[in-house]
């Protein structure tokens, strides 16, 4: 029997690993085979190492709340790696071009030291006054899904959304909190509204939980291409991975699949794991299935870049106390964010040298996105300059696209994905997994391939 696993992301390396230690384990014959159209495995994950540089192109840490990234990596013996940030854990956002400190005491986003609030020059009069009001707020009746903005504008107020939480979210999602849907991408707020009535009680009730020393962000030391490194390292042998392969059409057969890549080359599989970009799983299932393909289609993507910049410390003037700022919506500028990469890891750059990474993926930036990455280079020098004073010429510079790398968890999200499983089911033996799903983190692509992996391996048992 075969399986082969679509995408040699994050989610399709774990899907493969983890069946084919299930499968082993089982003592079930199995060959697997991962097909990644680039020309190298990571998905967006890709770590550039050179002169005592550690540069990241895409996701540069994973939340360790979840667990599934940091068991991975204690499984695969590379968890001695593991690093938090660094305790300078100050984090800015910029106001009228200016940098302020975010107030400290936030869960899950939440403001919860009151002090904090009172005192920082980031929120109005007016807008504090509001936030106070919140435990007052009564519970929205309708329980239908809601965007972001909605939500938070409903119970913190307009202010905290435009001047906090926007540029906090899109961060992550470097996406528009008014279409972001609030079930999708902060269930734990539906859900603190739900049984707490308001989001400050609960945040409260919780904060606890947040309050660790520790850092909540973790990295690999060598970067986070050395997770895909030691996953593949540690399916050598027992799992076949091709490069340079991308799938064209999954078709259905007796008892399996047959895909067909660009190139013409057909496999046939009694498992098929899709872990590629849902627009890319929708093209392979058009022929099979065009309602499915639909709803994978209609899960939106937004593009992101980011631009890494080094400098020579004594170049750069700005203290650089804490891991970076962030930009909101309404400062206009095309960046989202900058990292002080060197200042929140340490061992990313070299002794008298400082490395930033410039952060772009909203739509307002689209005329600055090209080819050869040149306008975003100076996009990203502007921001760096205006900003931070910084007009030296950089050591070097590194410029990264990732075009519709981003799953956009719009409102309707999960009812979406609930009519895409229930339509899955009608498929038995394909399964999909990755970012366009259930989370788009690194833990949560993790996690979706392996559940894939045992999915597929409850298949394998009922055909078998
Ligand atoms: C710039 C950026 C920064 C991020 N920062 C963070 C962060 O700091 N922390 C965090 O937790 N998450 C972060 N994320 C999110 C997280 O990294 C991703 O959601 C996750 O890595 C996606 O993994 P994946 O395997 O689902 O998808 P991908 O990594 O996109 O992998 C899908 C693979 O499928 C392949 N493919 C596509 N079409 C075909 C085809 N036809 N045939 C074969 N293969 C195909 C692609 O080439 C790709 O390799 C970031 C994302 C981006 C883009």
């Amino acid at each position: 029997m075969r399986a082969v696993i679509v995408g040699g992301g994050i989610a399709g390396l774990s899907a493969a690993y983890a069946l084919n230690n299930r499968a082993e384990q089982a003592g079930l014959p199995l060959r697997i085979t991962v097909l990644e159209r680039r020309d190298r495995l990571g998905g967006v994950i890709q770590t550039d190492q050179f002169d005592g540089f550690v540069v990241e192109a895409g996701p540069d840490s994973f939340i360790s709340t979840k667990p599934w990234a940091v068991e991975l990596c204690q499984e695969l013996g590379i968890a001695g790696g593991l690093q938090g940030t660094s305790a300078q854990r100050r984090v800015y956002v910029m106001r009228k071009g200016r940098l302020i400190e975010i107030p400290r005491g936030l869960t899950m986003m939440v403001p919860t030291k009151a002090g904090e609030i009172v005192r920082s020059p980031l929120i109005s009069l007016l807008g504090k006054l509001r936030l106070g009001l919140e435990p007052i707020v009564p519970r929205r009746r309708d329980t239908g899904d809601e965007s972001v903005r909605s939500f938070v504008s409903r119970r913190l107020g307009g202010e905290i959304y435009e001047r906090l939480i926007e540029p906090l979210m899109a961060g992550i999602y470097g996406g528009d909190g008014d279409r972001l849907s609030l079930k999708a991408t902060m269930p734990v707020w539906h859900e603190w509204e739900r049984r707490y009535g308001s989001l400050t009680r609960a945040a409260w009730a919780n904060r606890a939980a947040s309050n660790g020393s520790g850092s909540i962000f973790l990295t690999l030391k060598k970067g986070l291409g050395e997770l895909v490194r030691a996953l593949a390292e540690a399916m050598e042998g027992g799992v076949e991975t091709r490069i340079n392969t991308a799938v064209a059409e999954i078709l259905p057969r007796p008892s399996g699949f047959t895909l067909t890549t660009e190139a013409g080359e057909k496999f046939s599989a009694e498992i098929v794991i899709l872990a590629a970009p849902a627009y890319a799983a929708a093209r392979m299932l058009a022929p099979t299935d065009s309602e499915l393909a639909q709803e994978l289609g209609a899960i939106e993507y937004s593009s992101s870049a980011t631009v890494s910049l080094a400098y020579r410390k004594a170049d750069v003037k700005h203290p650089l106390e804490g891991h970076g700022y962030l930009i909101p919506r309404h400062e206009h500028r095309p960046a989202l964010a900058c990292t002080w990469t060197s200042e929140k890891f340490p061992h990313r750059a070299p002794g008298g040298s400082a490395l930033l990474r410039v952060f772009f993926g909203r739509s307002q930036g689209e005329s600055i996105w090209g080819e050869d990455g040149d306008q975003l280079l100076s996009a990203a020098r502007e921001e760096v300059d205006a900003t931070l004073g910084l007009r030296a010429e950089p050591l070097f510079a590194r410029v990264f696209q990732w075009p519709r790398a981003l799953p956009q968890y719009t409102i309707g999200h999960l009812q979406r994905v609930g009519l895409i499983r229930r339509r899955l089911v009608t498929h038995p033996g394909l399964l999909l997994a990755g970012a366009a799903y259930g989370g788009v983190g690194i833990p949560d692509c993790i996690h979706s391939g392996q559940r894939a992996a045992e999915a597929a391996m409850a298949h394998l048992g009922r055909i078998n």
